[in-house]
Formats: structure tokens, sequence, C-alpha cells
């Protein structure tokens, strides 16, 4: 197998329970080593046979990052683009669906001459191969971290681990890390840390044939020197390489501690890479910043999937990088729109200075988000449609300012007197459900003198879409003519990316998923905007 000379490889595995931060453990690490001048990207193995999660309900999966290049990933592949402010690519998120398609595909074409096709070294190679095919191909990395989904001991992950496996061997001990990422919980009845989960799970890594090279352990208080010693005689690794993952108030404070900790001097000293120590001055600041906020501001989001803040992980951190552009913490108010149907709108909203619509699927709740969208534009709270959000807001505008009281999306009733969100044509004959939305980056152009264009302060903008119906053309005009403008179009097809309402102090609707391109230390310009709105809004009626 041909593997870049240059390139050095990090492994991240789990274990002895889920959802200990794997995903913010990775991308941790990526910002750090990219802080010390190197060039880094980050894959994530899903071991799910899904090809993607883009059919995967909100509820299993959580939400769908999209990028670029349109493909539908893993939601830790946000946290990767949010932490490293790199662009992933589809290059950047494989599943044992795409795997063993790949696979099938090529036994059917006859590459393998005849040969039983197998898990070793078929399904193990093709993992291998996107290993070092990781991230965008015209860039040479440093550095490609690989995170396993999954739980040391599922037999899901078995081929990836396998992979990596043979994938050390074949780059060279000094070339590879293995990190593995634990739980060591304290016994409140015993009074001590219990280190034999961790024991366990590093001792599954090693019947595979993996050694950990370090261990992060996480734990909700200081770790003893005793349960150091321990883990590290236990599990065959260095001392000074077992390092506390304490419990932190915001995740943007993990490569912190992971600093303190010593972990990027471990990395870089085992692969024998000479770098400067890191630059996290501005992460520092904005850390300190998220934690010590001048005010708050209270921001309604209004869905279908509010049990699940998964579902929103994009918008949630998006509302956390605005916050710090202002000073300010927002504090979301989840309200489930079908609540709003059965319970009616009456004071729902009262607290809230912002209410924010997110995307969404299918009719369900439907009529309590226009319902929102209606109450936001009368009493004039600022409104941040995204997606479904903005169509939501354009239904509502065609019922009660323009007075077509059936207008409506096709997806939600096909025979809608006034259809003023369509079904894109290229969309018509479409029957296979999976990665066939309008995915990806498309261009949009801003008019001038409109709010959107003093928020983005340029004219030319790219922004992230996943979605099959749109604005229908046909009702533009009368939009405008009764105070809706669409101030950002598609250059190429026409359609209608944002609209914005003039006799408002801030409405907005955007087509396309702003909190896709949110970063840390920036923010997106629309939910920077949409924040200040809602603090100014807070601070008139505190006066009032
Ligand atoms: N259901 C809508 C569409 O497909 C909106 C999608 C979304 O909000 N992501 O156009």
């Amino acid at each position: 197998m041909s593997v870049n000379s240059k390139t050095k490889y990090i492994f991240i595995t789990g274990g002895v329970v889920s959802s200990l931060g794997k995903g913010i453990a990775s991308a941790s690490i990526g910002l750090l080593l990219k802080s010390r001048g190197l060039k880094v990207t980050i894959l994530k193995f899903d071991p799910y046979i899904n090809v993607d999660p883009g059919t995967l309900s909100p509820y299993q999966h959580g939400e769908v990052y999209v990028t670029d290049d349109g493909a539908e990933t893993d939601l830790d592949l946000g946290h990767y683009e949010r932490f490293i402010s790199e662009n992933m690519t589809r290059r950047n998120n494989s599943t044992t669906g795409q795997i063993y398609y790949s696979v099938i595909k090529k036994e059917r074409r006859g590459d393998y001459l005849g040969k039983t096709v197998q898990v070793i070294p078929h399904i193990t190679d093709e993992i291998k191969r996107r290993i070092t095919e990781a991230g965008d191909a015209n860039i040479e990395y440093d550095i490609v971290i690989v995170e396993v989904g999954g739980t040391i001991g599922d037999i899901e992950s078995l081929p990836f681990l396998e992979a990596i496996r043979q994938m050390c061997l074949d780059v060279g001990n000094q070339n590879a890390v293995n990190i593995h990422l634990t739980l060591v919980p304290y016994i409140n009845a015993a009074g001590e840390f219990k280190t034999k989960p961790t024991q366990h799970s590093v001792m599954r890594l090693r019947e595979i044939g993996i050694q950990a090279d370090i261990l992060l352990c996480r734990c909700e208080t200081h770790l003893d020197e005793e349960s150091k010693d321990k883990i590290g005689l236990f599990c065959n690794v260095a001392k000074n390489a077992v390092i506390e993952a304490l419990d932190v108030s915001t995740i943007y404070e993990v490569p912190l501690i992971f600093e303190e900790g010593g972990v990027g001097d471990l990395i870089v000293e085992r692969l024998n890479l000479q770098t400067p120590k890191p630059d996290l001055v501005e992460w520092k600041r904005f850390v300190e910043k998220v934690k010590n906020p001048r005010e708050t501001v209270k921001i309604a989001v209004c869905g279908k999937y509010v049990g699940l803040k998964d579902s929103y992980k994009s918008i949630i951190e998006s509302f956390v990088h605005a916050g710090v552009a202002n000073n300010a913490r927002v504090e979301v108010e989840w309200i489930d729109s079908e609540e709003i149907e059965s319970n009616g709108i009456s004071g729902r909203f009262k607290e809230v200075s912002g209410i924010l619509i997110p995307g969404g699927f299918g009719d369900r709740g439907i009529e309590g988000k226009i319902a929102t969208a209606k109450y936001a534009r009368e009493n004039k709270v600022p409104y941040f449609g995204i997606c479904l959000g903005m169509q939501c807001a354009i239904i509502e505008f065609a019922r009660n300012v323009c007075g077509w009281e059936n207008a409506n999306g096709v997806e939600f009733s096909k025979n809608t007197s006034h259809p003023v969100i369509d079904l894109m044509e290229e969309q018509k004959n479409i029957s296979n459900l999976g990665g066939t939305m309008r995915l990806g980056a498309y261009n949009c152009k801003i008019k001038p003198a409109t709010q959107t264009y003093e928020m983005y302060g340029q004219s030319e903008i790219v922004e992230r879409h996943r979605h099959r119906y749109e604005v229908n053309n046909l009702y533009v005009d009368e939009f405008e003519k009764k105070g809706l403008t669409a101030s950002g179009i598609n250059p190429e097809t026409n359609l209608v990316e944002i609209v914005e309402l003039r006799d408002h102090p801030w409405y907005l609707g955007v087509q396309f998923h702003p909190e896709l391109k949110s970063r840390v230390l920036t923010g997106h310009p629309l939910f920077r905007a949409f924040v200040k709105a809602a603090i100014t809004y807070k601070n008139s009626h505190q006066q009032a």
C-alpha cells in the first residue's frame, strides 16, 4: 500500500461507554497540532451500515452536517470544522455502508480477479485507502487524525480497528499514535476512583493488537496519583501519558486542559516532530468570554426535535460564537412547535428577545411554526428563519399580508391554491431519498442597500444547503410590493436564497444553513447580527 511518507497518523478510539466526547477530543487535538503550525485533517469512521446519516431520523443520529462539497455527514465534522477552522470534504467521513458499497462495486466489476472477497484484506484495505486519502486531495497533511465511532467491544467497529493495527505496522510506530478515551468513575460508596473499566477496555484493544500510547481519562474530579500509577501499570502506558480529562463547563476549554495535561507535547515527541509551542492566546480569550459574559439574552428555538438537542448542534454552537462576539451568553428556550399548535401562542414568547425557527421536514408542527413567524412579524420580535424557518415565514406572509388564505408549501399541502414554496423542477422525478436533495455550497448574490448586505459587508457569499423545496418565483414580485424583499438570489438559477422584511427591526429568512459555517473565533455574520438585534430588543423592552 502506498502511504505518504511525510504524513503521520493519530488514531482515536473510545472505551467503556459512549458519549465521552471523542469528537470533541479529536477536534481539540486537531486544534492543538494546528496551533503548532502543522497541517491537520480529521477523518471520522462511522461503523453503521447506512451509507450516510442523511436518511436517519434526527432522534437517532442528531444533526446531519453538510460539507461544501455536498456530503451529508456526522455531526462530529461540525466540531472538526469549528475547532480547526478548515473545510471538511466527503473524504472526511466514511461509514461501513460506504466501505462495503465500494468493495461490492469492485467485486461486480471483476476487479478482484476471481479471489474470495473478505473482511481481511479487502474491507481493511478499503478502510486504509480512505485513511490515506482523507481530506482535500490537493493538500499534503502533516497529520491525519482518525476517529473511530462506537466503543471498544462493539462488533461493528472491529474491521476499523484491524485496519488501524495494520496501518501502524505499515507506517511504523514512529509515525502513528494511538489515543484511547476512557472513563474513570469515582464511586462514592467506596470513596475512590475505579480503574477496572479502563483496564478492561485497554485489554480489549491489546487483544486486537493495538497498544494505546496515550489515555485520556474522563473523570468528574481530579484523578489522584495512585489511580494514575495503577492505570499506567495495568494498561502498559507511561504514567505521564495517563491524562486527566476533567469535566469542563464549555467544550471550548477541552483543548486548553489537554495542552495543560501535556497531550500536545506527548504527541509531537512520540512522532518526532519539531514544533514551536502552540499559540492559543485568542482561543483562551474566547473561552474567558464564554465563561464570563457581560449579559444574557434569551432566544427561543421553535422546532420539532427539541427533545434532542443534538439535532440542532450547529445552531447551539453558532449562538455560543455569536454570543461571545456580542459579549453575551445566549440562553436558548426550546419550544415544541406542536405544543404551540395545541396550546396556542399566548404568552409563550413573552420572556424571549428573539425567535429562531430551524430546518426541518414534514408537516408535523408546521402550523405552530407559521403562527410563530406571524407572532414575530406582528410584534416586531427579531426573527431568524433557517431553511424550513424561512419557508414558514413566506407562507405566513402570503396568507396574512398578501391575503392568500390557502397559501402553503407543496410539502405540506399538494393542492394549495398558492404554492408559494414549491418543489424544484429537478427534484420532481427523484425517487431515492438518500443524497438527492439540493446539497452543499451554492453562490448567493446580495442586493445592495439591504439589511442583509450590511450584515455580510459584501455582495457575493457562499452558503451550504440541504433541502428539496424553494420559494416559488411566481410570487416574488407581489412579496416585494407588500414589504418582503428577496435580498439574496442565486446568480446561476435565480432562486431566492434570503428574504428580509422591510418594516421590521430584524426579520430574516435564509434558504441555506448559515449555522454550518460559523467558526469559533469569528462567528457567522448573520448569527452575530441576530444576537445583537435580540440584545437591542431586550434592552428596549426592559426600559419600557
Ligand atoms: N423540508 C424543507 C425542504 O426540503 C426544508 C428543509 C430544511 O429545513 N433543511 O425544502
